[in-house]
């Protein structure tokens, strides 16, 4: 696969020793701002940010609350990110991507009427937005979400079914992360494997860490519930899409978690290009 790693403004040069060939910038509100004086050999990828002042942007919001920001703030909010990618991406190889993840966040275990409208809007959403100049990404969600220390449930964009219809409707692709899929699969009996095969003709990006029950994630290899001898075979199939290890603080110490991680995927017989 391709390797992609996941930077900061900050520490791209901490990064680049690892041989990225793309860098995966993982936007916060603030990155809005960012100017970049040199040109890149990679390819970009920009994920967008969650939540921007102090709220969360949900593309399917079904109304405006003191947490949540309305459908079309939400939208608008993810447009100035596609701008920005759109301008960061002359300094970059190609042409930009940008993740998304699509919303359907509640507090509260929601009836399954509400759960459907949400999912009925997703597409419409897709289309409101300008994405001619970028390669445009909905991740799959995992079953809870963290924000401001509660515990918020994701209504949508979990299975396999789901995503591959999204796909089929907007003839657009996915980033799949491993790790929100394993969570999924836990909670519900699934097969991560047989999700990854259904996704596979839809997917570009794959995000990695590993994950344990249902709300565990972003684990170190190994720590998890993720079968990695089985998917690293699958993974070596996928030899021009790329993945981002996303292991929680990975960063660190001049990316030492991302390190251990990936010096682990090699081990196991994961090819890298
Ligand atoms: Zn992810």
């Amino acid at each position: 696969m391709i390797f992609g790693m996941k930077v900061r403004k900050h520490d791209i040069q901490d990064m680049l020793k690892f041989n990225p060939k793309i860098l995966e910038f993982h936007f916060s509100d603030s990155d809005l701002n960012i100017k970049l004086e040199t040109n890149y050999d990679q390819q970009l990828i920009v994920h967008c940010y969650e939540y921007f002042e102090q709220k969360i942007i949900d593309m399917v919001s079904l109304e405006e609350t003191n947490q949540i920001h309305s459908q079309n703030y939400s939208l608008s909010l993810i447009q100035k990110a596609i701008d920005k990618t759109v301008e960061l991406g002359k300094h970059f190889q190609g042409k930009p991507t940008i993740i998304v993840h699509p919303g359907g966040y509640s507090l509260n275990e929601l009836p399954s009427e509400k759960i459907q409208k949400m999912k009925d809007m997703l597409v419409d959403a897709v289309k409101q937005l300008d994405i001619s100049k970028v390669n445009f990404l909905l991740e799959n969600m995992p079953p809870y979400c963290w924000f401001y220390g509660g515990r918020w449930t994701s209504n949508m964009f979990l299975e396999s079914d789901e995503l591959t219809q999204y796909c089929k409707k907007t003839n657009l692709k996915i980033c799949f992360d491993l790790c929100h899929s394993q969570m999924y699969c836990n909670k519900q009996n699934l097969s991560l494997i047989d999700e990854l095969d259904e996704v596979e003709n839809f997917t570009t990006h794959y995000h990695l860490s590993d994950a344990e029950g249902d709300e565990g994630e972003g684990l170190q290899y190994g720590e998890g519930d993720i079968p990695f001898d089985k998917i690293i075979p699958i993974l070596n199939k996928y030899k021009n899409k790329s993945f981002s290890i996303e292991v929680w603080k990975g960063h660190q110490h001049g990316g030492k978690g991302f390190k251990y991680f990936y010096d682990k995927l090699i081990e196991n017989g994961m090819i890298v290009e």
